[in-house]
């Protein structure tokens, strides 16, 4: 895709499933890959080095502003600047709204919606003074029609909606693009910790295709739009969902 080769690319939560498989892709366009994730990413960076790809583990946790302020300035220190910043790390903690808890509610929104302001913010300075730079962020479709069981997780994954279409109108001019991503239901360990029989009775049959996404087609549209075909897509949000919500 044109424009990523040397580009810099921090993937939150890029130690596994969708993650993973997006910082794979911008080391395979030829990026300067920085993995950033609570869980250990080494395995993975260095299997990238391996292949003579410039790539980086840093471990964050993103609810914490220290950490991820600590993330952007090793990013910064080792590349000399931050191109892309895809905000992906995101955890699920569901139950039916009778049963959740403030615990639980707490937790999602911390990872899920005050991580993304986190890590945004800390790159933001640095996005600036560059006047360019790509904010891409892992929606849901869940967060554009809601899920049974889900209100914790679909009120981030429609909150980082709102805030990427206000930072697209206010930053636009500033050479930013921020767009959303809304992928259906993808064969990650996220999925997979649903049952075989609600994943096959429920999720599967209101999938066209029938199948589970593979994380490398989100990956791919994370590519897309954060290459230079993409200039002109801001404030987006696109599902990659198999046509499961139409
Ligand atoms: P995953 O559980 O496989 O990976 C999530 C990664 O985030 C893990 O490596 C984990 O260590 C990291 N992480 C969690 N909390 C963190 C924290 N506090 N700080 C730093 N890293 C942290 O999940 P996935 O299925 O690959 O999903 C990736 C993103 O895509 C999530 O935001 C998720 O909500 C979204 N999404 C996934 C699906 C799907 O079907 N899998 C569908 C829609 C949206």
């Amino acid at each position: 895709m044109r424009g990523l080769k040397d580009k810099v690319v921090l993937v939150t939560g890029g130690a596994s499933g969708i993650g993973k498989a997006t910082a794979l892709r911008f080391a395979e366009e030829g990026a300067k890959v920085v993995i950033a994730d609570f869980a250990d990413g080494l395995e993975v960076v260095n299997a990238m080095k391996a292949k003579n790809v410039e790539a980086l583990y840093v471990q964050v946790n993103v609810t914490d502003t220290d950490s991820v302020a600590a993330m952007a300035a090793k990013a910064i220190e080792t590349f000399g600047r931050i191109d892309v910043l895809v905000n992906n790390a995101g955890i699920t903690k569901d139950s039916m709204m009778k049963k959740m808890t403030k615990e639980t509610w707490d937790a999602v929104i911390a990872v899920n919606l005050t991580g993304v302001f986190n890590c945004t913010a800390a790159v933001l300075p640095q996005m600036l003074q560059q006047q360019s730079g790509v904010v891409l962020t892992a929606s849901s479709v869940v967060g554009l029609y809601g899920n049974m069981g889900q209100a914790n997780y679909a009120a981030t994954k429609w909150g980082v909606i709102g805030m990427t279409k206000s930072w697209a109108k206010e930053m636009a001019k500033n050479g930013l693009r921020f767009n959303c991503v809304a992928p259906g239901f993808i064969g990650t360990d996220m999925v997979r910790k649903i049952p075989e029989q609600v994943l096959k009775e429920k999720i599967l049959v209101k999938v066209p295709a029938g199948r589970l996404g593979e994380p490398e087609e989100v990956a791919a549209l994370y590519a897309f739009l954060a290459s230079d075909d993409a200039k002109f897509i801001n404030g987006a949000v696109i599902s990659v969902d198999g046509a499961c919500t139409i």
